[in-house]
């Protein structure tokens, strides 16, 4: 079976070599689904691994925009269209210094197993731009925002391709983008996902990534007659994903200790209660501040500048801030201050050596493919209403959230637990995953 998966990973080297987290996150699909094509008949010889590997569409466009100077900036954009089997293509758009094709194809690929686990028509798609709108004025944040959809318009729609949030893309940024969109095709359809309650949003959208990670964990949890109540719980990031996954976990009766941004991370032992996490709300997302003005306000918490979360006791923690940020010392660190649970809000932010060790420790581990897939689940709840012309009521969105959470965990269940009875997490996303886009492809033969 190793050389099965050495020949395979070969083939996707060659074609893709500058592309280090792609085929991080390829490798980790590969050891776990080879193994189950093999002993399936039906996938035998259909090549589907390979086929999934590949794009079904890559475009990249110049994003050119000036700034309040007066300077023409030159930004670079990017669309995936990664797998349109089970649904239109449907991921967020990530604006950020570091985006390349490599983690843009990374997050597609992931993508695709995600929206299949979430039980919605959703294909796999992501997108986004090296732009970096910290520090930027709202002004020129509109203007790039405009750029990029000037372009982007002509391949995307309600029925082909449904782009959302993703770091560095919120509400503002996705206004504007819907702004241009209406404009420049001249209809007013669910397009993306994430906008305003007044203009085709979903109720609970905004927090579903983070809500639903710590459903994630409750159901982990619940495998072994336990809860969050009383845990002490470590977030990282304070963006989106961060700030409602410690909402939720405080409102489950867990206490939350640590945030962080890319400047370091601020402990607070009592707990960032709700009163605290107002603060934080309104720090990040409308002053845009940073995560170590906190201790101004909470002088009794402490900022470690240019720090990960990781080396603070907890029995529960939450990566919620980026790809590779939990490395494997930090996976040894975690595991020997008594962590037993992880549960992934961002994408692939624990290394293969902190997932070999978690796994190996046999801990509560949840890839975010399955525990953050809240977030796109209920992008597809706004679509669904977007078509139908309704709206649906808070506890209604925020029901079938759990639903959906509670199903993803069913079915990793399904596929990944071991005759020890551990639940491989891993093991079991990918394969569910997998049959789900596999069997798509397999009856609509090779397109
Ligand atoms: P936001 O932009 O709202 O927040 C991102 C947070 O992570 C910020 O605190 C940011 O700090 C921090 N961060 C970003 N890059 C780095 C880095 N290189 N090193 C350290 N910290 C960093 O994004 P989201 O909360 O939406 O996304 C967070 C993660 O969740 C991402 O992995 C995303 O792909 C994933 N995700 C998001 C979904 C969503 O619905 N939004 C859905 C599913 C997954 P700073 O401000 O300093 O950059």
């Amino acid at each position: 079976m190793e050389s099965k998966i050495k020949e395979f990973m070969k083939l996707v080297k060659v074609r893709n070599q500058h592309e280090p987290e792609f085929l991080q996150a390829v490798q980790e699909v590969a050891e776990t689904v080879i193994p189950y094509i093999a002993s399936q008949e039906i996938y035998n010889g259909k090549n589907i691994l390979l086929r999934m590997v590949e794009p079904e569409r890559v475009l990249m466009f110049r994003v050119p925009w000036i700034d309040d100077s007066g300077e023409i900036i030159v930004n670079r954009g990017y669309r995936i269209q990664m797998n349109s089997a089970i649904g239109p293509y449907k991921g967020g758009l990530r604006f950020h210094p570091t985006v390349n094709l490599s983690i843009l194809k990374f997050l597609a690929f992931e993508q695709v197993f995600k929206n299949a686990l979430t039980t919605l028509p959703m294909g796999g798609g992501k997108g986004g731009s090296d732009f970096d709108p910290k520090g930027k004025s709202d002004g020129e944040i509109m203007r790039f925002c405009h750029s990029f959809m000037a372009e982007l318009c002509r391949h995307i729609g309600a029925n082909t391709d449904v782009p959302a949030g993703d770091i560095g893309v919120g509400a503002r940024e996705i206004g504007f983008l819907f702004g241009m969109y209406k404009k420049m095709r001249n209809e007013f359809t669910g397009v993306l996902t994430g906008k305003g309650m007044s203009w085709g949003g979903s109720l609970i959208r905004p927090e579903a990534t983070g809500y639903g990670t710590v459903y994630f964990a409750q159901s982990m949890l619940e495998t072994r007659g336990d809860t969050l109540k009383g845990k002490t719980v470590t977030v990282s990031g304070s963006g989106n994903v961060a700030q409602y996954a410690c909402e939720k976990a405080t409102q489950l009766g867990a206490k939350v200790v640590t945030l962080s941004d890319s400047s370091g991370f601020i402990y607070d032992e009592d707990g960032i209660d709700e009163q605290k996490l107002a603060f934080v709300m309104e720090l990040k997302n409308v002053k845009r501040g940073r995560i170590n003005e906190y201790v101004e306000k909470y002088p009794k918490a402490k900022f470690f500048k240019g720090k990960t979360p990781w080396g603070i006791k907890c029995e529960v923690a939450m990566p919620c801030a980026t790809q590779n940020e939990v490395n494997g010392e930090d996976a040894k660190t975690l595991l020997n201050n008594g962590c037993y649970v992880v549960s992934e809000g961002a994408n692939m932010p624990s290394r293969p050596e902190a997932i070999e060790a978690f796994q190996g420790a046999k801990i509560l581990y949840a890839p975010g493919k399955a525990s953050n897939a809240g977030g796109v689940a209920t992008s597809g709840l706004e679509m669904s209403q977007n078509s139908l012309r309704i709206n649906w009521t808070r506890d209604e969105v925020d029901e079938r959230l759990k639903k959906i959470m509670k199903d993803i965990h069913d079915s990793c269940i399904k596929f990944g637990k071991k005759d020890d009875g551990y639940i491989d997490y891993v093991t079991g996303a990918n394969i569910a995953g997998f049959v789900k886009v596999a069997d798509a492809m397999l009856a609509q033969g090779v397109v």
